[in-house]
């Protein structure tokens, strides 16, 4: 099943593609649409009836699927191979696979504890005296610290939003650190927006510090291509040199691609209005 879902994902990501690449309209999609397609085509699919299933799944299996998801990021955020995984999900407000499935099947969990569920009978009834497969009732202990009595509408509301912020806590908190900042990045300012598909995709490639206009990315890939500013001729050619470069002094610092992506792009000479 895992195969067929991971097929499948991949199948509508790559046609969703090639109709973008068709109609030569691809690179003014931006990464909110993008990610919003994945998400509505891709990203359901994984989640369908994973209270039924995610329990059960070999970390194997979760790396599979998730290389599916890994690759809808890269498109959308425009990150390259090297990218970290962890940089692609904060980039792109994503959730792990196995974390996003964990927390849907918590909700759902927590949802049969309401008395008009059509499936209350599942938390009402003992389990089977032997258990050999895992299955959502071992989540019981842990929906327990967001089950309220009584478990009104209002109750439930919280239990759920109390569900998904713990989610993304904890998710946010397993992440490694930015290569770039050296500590958790902070949020991408809104005004990132309204820059160009192109310049979002330079900006994201340089908060993960892997990026094509950077000669340590070239260097990491061609043994030929030394790794040296080609303004000051010193190295390493990397993000952090950008902003520190004796040839283009600024005020700006690394932090500034999360903070004031705008100023960055108008210091690096990228494009600010749209085609
Ligand atoms: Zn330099």
């Amino acid at each position: 099943m895992h195969l067929f879902i991971c097929m499948q994902i991949g199948v509508i990501w790559i046609a969703t593609k090639m109709t973008c690449t068709k109609t030569k309209k691809h690179r003014k999609f931006d990464k909110e649409t993008l990610l919003t397609s994945y998400n509505a085509i891709g990203r359901s699919v994984v989640n369908y009836a994973a209270p039924v299933w995610s329990a059960n799944t070999s970390a194997t299996q979760w790396k599979n699927i998730q290389t599916c998801q890994n690759a809808a990021l890269r498109t959308a955020t425009g990150c390259l191979l090297m990218t970290p995984v962890d940089h692609l999900h904060e980039e792109a407000k994503v959730l792990p696979l196995r974390q996003h499935n964990h927390m849907l099947s918590l909700q759902y969990l927590l949802g049969c504890y309401r008395e008009s569920h059509p499936n209350h009978h599942m938390v009402d009834n003992s389990p089977p005296p032997r258990r050999v497969r895992k299955d959502i009732h071992d989540l019981e202990r842990e929906v327990q610290r967001y089950k309220r009595e009584p478990l009104d509408q209002e109750a439930y509301q919280a239990g759920l939003s109390g569900i998904h912020t713990d989610a993304v806590a904890d998710a946010i908190s397993s992440y490694k650190v930015n290569a770039v900042l050296g500590v958790h990045p902070p949020s991408i300012a809104a005004e990132e927006r309204q820059l160009p598909r192109q310049t979002r995709v330079v900006l994201a490639q340089l908060r993960s510090g892997w990026c094509s206009r950077l000669n340590s990315y070239w260097a990491r890939i061609n043994e030929d291509v030394r790794d040296a500013c080609p303004a000051c001729d010193t190295g390493p050619h990397n993000t952090l040199h950008l902003f520190n470069c004796s040839a283009k002094p600024t005020q700006l610092t690394p932090e500034d691609l999360w903070l004031q992506p705008v100023k960055v792009a108008e210091f690096l000479n990228l494009e600010l209005e749209p085609d």
